[in-house]
């Protein structure tokens, strides 16, 4: 392969010159040089070193089914043989979109039976807050117009999927973000939010309670959805009670406030169900998937619509001027079936459930002594280990010291890739991890761990 022509600080120093990543701050990413990854097996990524190293988080959530399948490979190749290209928007279609379309609405809760492609998770949102908007248009509401979304939440970098977003470096990050229609709420956080004597039944119901509040303060008839992920992943992988979900859909119902799901990372078995919202028990009115249904192989995402909210775009609006040129792409949409025909026929999602979620559970339980550990939470397969300065009050460390920087650098340098949001650890591994593979991933934990606890004179 090309990249085999060039030395590793060559890469890095071309690296440096042109190209500029997401979420990075480059001027850092010079002192320490950037990893150049050359090729994926499995739930291994090596790099131009020869290292080894142990993907700890899928990706970014994405990788599911691990990385090199021949499957995938195969089916983007034959559609790009037979036809590479196709535009949907002058009626035009092809079937790898409408098989992908069909089976989506199979495989996702009752009565989401509408399918618009894009191909990140942040277009997905923002098609879900377009359609939204203008079903109430169309309804003769257009007062109803607010979005309330939560802090912590993570949505997308786009304007709008930024201003839905509760991350705070994100407001910052260019742009009159967050835009006003967007109000936010407080998140069902336990280990921050939660009263020490408080049942976690009681404050998930305390939690949902705080929409309620919101869209009250604001008017029912000017709130037009709530926008959430079933559990948060970069926020820091919080994960809510299970009667916060089932409270904030009759909320949502009581005041006509459409529920969008954006299950960008949920979806496709993290929660060792197909989608989060079967692990909640949740109906949405719409649902933003991404991410996992390729496997990350190429990049696309879908925005499920039921059919209240289809069915008045469709019959009272003519034409809907939305869309990508790469909506509905045939390589992408071949290679989700593959991917999606991969989870089926291996039962990865079964095996999740039954399988690496209980392993998963029992070994994460061993950090709770840990010297730095504040909380350690999980829903499926994915994991938070929150790292505090101080274990009996929950006090944060000082956000100069980059303790969960200095963590995942720990994690790496040992073989392991695995993500610092703020001071939580966010482990998110391939379904396709075997039991032997997660135990040489929580043995680089536990030295990451102590590394840190050593670095700052806690061991
Ligand atoms: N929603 C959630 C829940 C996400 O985690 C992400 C990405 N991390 C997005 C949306 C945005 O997806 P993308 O980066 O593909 O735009």
């Amino acid at each position: 392969m090309f990249y085999r022509q060039m030395e590793t600080r060559k890469w890095q120093e071309l690296d440096q010159a042109h190209y500029l990543h997401p979420f990075t701050d480059h001027k850092a990413l010079r002192e320490i040089g950037s990893r150049v990854a050359v090729r994926g097996e499995g739930v291994h990524v090596w790099d131009t070193e020869g290292r080894k190293i142990i993907d700890g988080l899928s990706g970014l959530g994405c990788v599911n089914i691990g990385y090199g399948r021949p499957e995938l490979v195969a089916a983007a190749s034959a559609q790009m043989s037979d036809l590479s290209f196709c535009q949907s928007f002058f009626n035009t279609t092809h079937p790898a979109a409408v098989l992908l379309a069909e089976k989506l609405v199979k495989l996702t809760p009752e009565g989401l039976n509408h399918v618009f492609f894009q191909c990140s998770g942040s277009e997905a949102n923002e098609t879900a807050v377009r359609a939204i908007r203008r079903y109430w248009d169309l309804q003769g509401q257009p007062g109803k117009k607010l979005i309330i979304a939560r802090e912590y939440a993570y949505h997308g970098s786009t304007h709008l999927a930024a201003s839905l977003s509760g991350l705070e470096p994100m407001h910052h990050a260019g742009g009159d973000v967050p835009m006003p229609v967007v109000h936010r709420i407080k998140t069902a956080y336990p280990y921050r939010e939660k009263p020490a004597a408080m049942p976690d039944d009681e404050f998930g119901r305390l939690a949902a309670s705080w929409l309620e509040d919101k869209i009250l303060e604001l008017g029912p008839e000017n709130v037009a959805a709530f926008f959430a992920e079933p559990a948060q992943s970069a926020g820091g992988s919080i994960v809510p009670p299970m009667s916060y979900w089932p409270a904030i859909q009759d909320i949502c119902r009581k005041y006509d406030v459409l529920l969008a799901l954006d299950e960008v990372v949920m979806g496709f078995g993290r929660t060792g169900k197909w989608f989060g919202s079967f692990h909640y028990g949740i109906t949405p009115d719409l649902m933003q998937i991404g991410k996992g249904l390729t496997s990350g192989y190429l990049p696309l995402s879908a925005c499920l619509m039921s059919d209240r909210v289809a069915d008045v775009l469709i019959d009272k609006g003519g034409e809907w001027a939305h869309g990508y040129t790469y909506s509905g792409h045939p390589s992408c949409c071949a290679v989700a079936l593959a991917n999606i025909e991969v989870i089926e026929s291996e039962g990865l999602i079964e095996n999740a459930a039954d399988t690496l979620i209980p392993h998963f559970e029992a070994r994460l339980a061993e950090f709770t002594d840990h010297p730095l550990m504040g909380d350690v939470r999980s829903v499926g397969l994915m994991a938070g280990l929150e790292l505090v300065a101080d274990r009996a009050t929950g006090e944060a460390f000082d956000g100069a010291l980059r303790v969960g920087q200095h963590c995942s650098a720990e994690g790496l340098s040992r073989g392991l890739a695995f993500r610092a949001n703020g001071d939580t650890m966010a482990l998110m591994p391939p379904l396709v991890m075997t039991v032997g593979q997660m135990d040489e991933m929580f043995a680089i934990v536990r030295a990451a761990l102590d590394a840190t606890a050593r670095h700052l004179g806690m061991a």
